[in-house]
């Protein structure tokens, strides 16, 4: 072997990857991975079919136009919010990407940026990566995983580059008030702090509720990255393919990134999506799709031991079971793999100090029938 010092010697391979393999290696009911358990639209299908004819080489950098027009009438019709398709839109190759350029792109050795845990497992690496300091700030589950305002107004240092937000939230499915976004910009105000602000699930906000994009609040927008996926949207999460919506001066910095990490994403999907999304129906019923599944799910563990936190937005599920088990939850993640063959994520390694909190999350992106019978064999330990 030749020597070479590892750029990550304490990373493993991401829970997700770990969980789904033991999953299919137990033939598990897979509610691990957030993925959808069926597939995108046939219209969608034909719009590719349509699309991989003659439009099979490089896009542009940045995003075939059209397609970064149709993402600008959509921000528009959806938040009210206008942005220039051109200098403001940037099509990525999935939302990791577009947090990966977002980090990259601004931070530098030395700079800190502040993240909330349990936090998304792709931000910490990316941060250290480009010689950042994540400083994690912890979310209380017996809050409801509200953000502690007056924690991070402590917190912020000369050496804050950047705040990750990400509403709604992955992995609890708490999401952000109109407060929030107050309270947030009260605090960078005067500051030259950026903002990555991770929206994948912007479209899966329950109970009528909103969604308070970052974009919502000008002192938020002028200063933020904002990180959006069709794998979420659209049952897409293979296609590998999102957008980061940005002030002009912050675009331009990451596609400097984005050009170096994947020049350009596919071709085809990005024509496919353009006529996609120019009917809304196919988003705006997504929170309502959903919302019926969660209720599917939470209904089956109804009296018994295992205690539904409440999710109101994303496809997740966290539940609580310590009147079931004293276990760590990796420990019971992986048990409940093999032995009911029903896969789960430990929210404990989404944090750098774990809590002693019994935690597990369970995705419902899933069929009903897979959805009652993962619950049924839960309900009866
Ligand atoms: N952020 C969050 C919170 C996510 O849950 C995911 C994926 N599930 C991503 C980012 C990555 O999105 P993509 O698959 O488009 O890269
Ligand atoms: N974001 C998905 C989840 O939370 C997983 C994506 C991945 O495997 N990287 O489960």
């Amino acid at each position: 072997m030749i020597q070479f010092p590892s750029k990550q010697a304490q990373v493993q391979t991401t829970i997700f990857t770990k969980m789904s393999a033991l999953a299919t290696e137990y033939g598990a009911l897979n509610l691990s991975q957030g993925f959808p358990g069926f597939d995108c639209s046939e219209e969608l299908q034909a719009l590719l079919a349509f699309y991989s004819k003659g439009h099979n080489q490089y896009a542009p950098m940045a995003g075939v136009p059209v397609f970064k027009q149709s993402i600008a009438d959509k921000t528009k019709l959806f938040y009210g919010i206008e942005m220039d398709a051109q200098k403001e839109v940037t099509v990525v190759s999935g939302a990791t990407e577009a947090l990966f350029c977002a980090i990259h792109c601004c931070v530098f050795p030395g700079d800190e940026v502040i993240m909330f845990d349990p936090s998304y497992d792709a931000y910490d690496p990316a941060v250290r990566l480009a010689g950042g300091i994540p400083i994690h700030l912890a979310m209380d589950a017996q809050k409801g995983f509200q953000i502690d305002w007056e924690l991070l107004a402590r917190t912020i240092s000369p050496k804050t580059r950047a705040i990750m937000v990400n509403t709604p939230h992955n992995p609890t499915g708490a999401i952000w008030s109109e407060e929030d976004l107050n309270a947030l910009a009260e605090i960078v105000k005067g500051t030259n702090i950026l903002i990555i602000s991770d929206e994948v699930y912007e479209h899966i906000v329950f109970d009528g509720k909103k969604h308070y994009s970052v974009l919502l609040h000008p002192e938020l927008r002028k200063r933020s990255f904002v990180c959006g996926s069709f794998g979420k949207t659209y049952h897409i999460t293979g296609w590998k393919i999102g957008y980061c919506l940005a002030p002009e001066y912050l675009t331009r910095e990451f596609q400097k990134l984005h050009q170096w990490v994947t020049f350009s994403s596919a071709t085809p999907l990005q024509y496919a999506l353009s006529d996609y999304l120019k009917e809304p129906k196919h988003y705006l019923g997504l929170a309502d799709f959903y919302q019926r599944k969660r209720d599917l799910f939470a209904a089956a563990f109804a009296g018994s031991r295992w205690k539904l936190l409440p999710s109101h937005g994303s496809f997740f599920q966290c539940i609580d079971y310590s009147e079931i088990s004293d276990e760590l939850d990796v420990d019971l993640a992986v048990r409940l793999t093999k032995e009911i063959q029903v896969a789960s994520i430990p929210i404990s390694v989404f944090y750098q100090k774990p809590p002693s909190d019994k935690i597990l999350r369970f995705c419902f992106a899933k069929n009903d029938d897979i959805l009652l019978e993962a619950a049924s064999r839960l309900v009866q330990l």
